[in-house]
């Protein structure tokens, strides 16, 4: 019996099958190009392992619909990404495999992977961020994603402008919310230069600390969860958790409590794994019925 994971990126898909036990058996890589050639990769990649897979975890790039009972549900919807709006994918993968399919975020995938096998293992609740070409939030109480009418869009939350940030914004949609403040095209156009060349002392980094520890207070204080994870290409500045953490001190101003800065704010445990390894724990979920989870 085995497992797909199909991590679905706005810039590369992994494409994965594994056994029971979550050992890996098959990955296979490639960017994101149009929902043709790109979904006809995914259907030929696990074609080629048909006979012995026990159900599909899907973490997609979004907005997604994840609303079981919305006519959409499966689809890619409103995608700045040229050519995949409106792109059923879920329905074009259950056109070709009649298997228990979970469907959800890539971010809530990997919110996933870190709940039940990273560093949320101990925890019942936790909010997982990923900081990069966008921002991202995904959610988890007891088990289940927090969602109704749609998934949660933390990335487009509402934040303070730095007073010494004269950046006007870099998201289409809101200018100055999280994502247009600080995601790695936003930090990438108001320096200059890519986030990744960015120097550890140049003090850029704490206005980000600035946004990403206002980002983590409004979480807190709406979700009160047990953890808060940060991933994503931008958080690979070493540096930058510690300042995140500092700087969220000083903002909750002893208001909220919570476990130590160490332990409440943390990297992921399973690295740029976490939602490959998150998708493979819904599969399992979904070949026992249990996805989408229901009273
Ligand atoms: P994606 O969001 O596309 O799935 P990533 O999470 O890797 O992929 O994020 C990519 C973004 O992260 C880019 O904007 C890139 O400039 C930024 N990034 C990657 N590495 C670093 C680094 N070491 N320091 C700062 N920013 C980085
Ligand atoms: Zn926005």
């Amino acid at each position: 019996m085995t497992y797909a994971a199909i991590e679905a990126g706005g810039t590369k898909f992994v494409c994965s099958v594994g056994d029971a036990q979550g050992g890996l058996l098959d990955q296979f890589t490639f960017p994101t190009t149009v929902p043709g050639e790109t979904l006809g990769r995914v259907i030929h990649f696990l074609q080629g392992h048909a006979g012995d897979l026990a159900a599909i975890g899907i973490g997609s790039f979004g907005p997604i619909d994840t609303c079981p009972q919305s006519p959409s549900y499966g689809y890619i919807t409103s995608t700045p990404k040229p050519n995949w709006q409106s792109v059923n994918f879920l329905g074009q993968l259950k056109a070709h495999f009649q298997l228990p399919i979970a469907w959800t975020t890539d971010v809530n995938a990997a919110a996933y992977g870190e709940y039940s096998l990273g560093a949320g293992r101990q925890v019942r609740s936790l909010v997982y961020y990923t900081i990069g070409t966008g921002i991202g939030g995904g959610a988890i109480q007891a088990g289940r994603f927090i969602g109704g009418l749609s998934h949660p869009e933390m990335g487009h939350m509402r934040v303070q402008v730095h007073p010494d940030d004269a950046f006007p914004g870099h998201c289409p949609f809101h200018q100055t919310c999280l994502e247009g403040l600080a995601s790695g095209p936003a930090i990438a156009a108001r320096m200059g230069r890519p986030a990744s060349d960015l120097p550890a002392d140049d003090p850029f980094w704490d206005i980000e600390a600035y946004y990403l520890a206002q980002a983590l207070v409004n979480t807190s204080l709406i979700l009160a969860p047990e953890m808060i994870i940060l991933g994503g290409g931008v958080m690979k500045q070493g540096h930058l958790l510690d300042r995140v953490r500092a700087q969220f001190e000083s903002l909750t101003a002893g208001y909220i409590k919570t476990p130590t800065p160490e332990d409440y704010i943390q990297g992921p445990a399973l690295q740029d794994n976490a939602a490959t390894i998150g998708c493979f724990a819904l599969a399992r979920e979904a070949a026992q019925g249990h996805f989408p989870a229901k009273d």
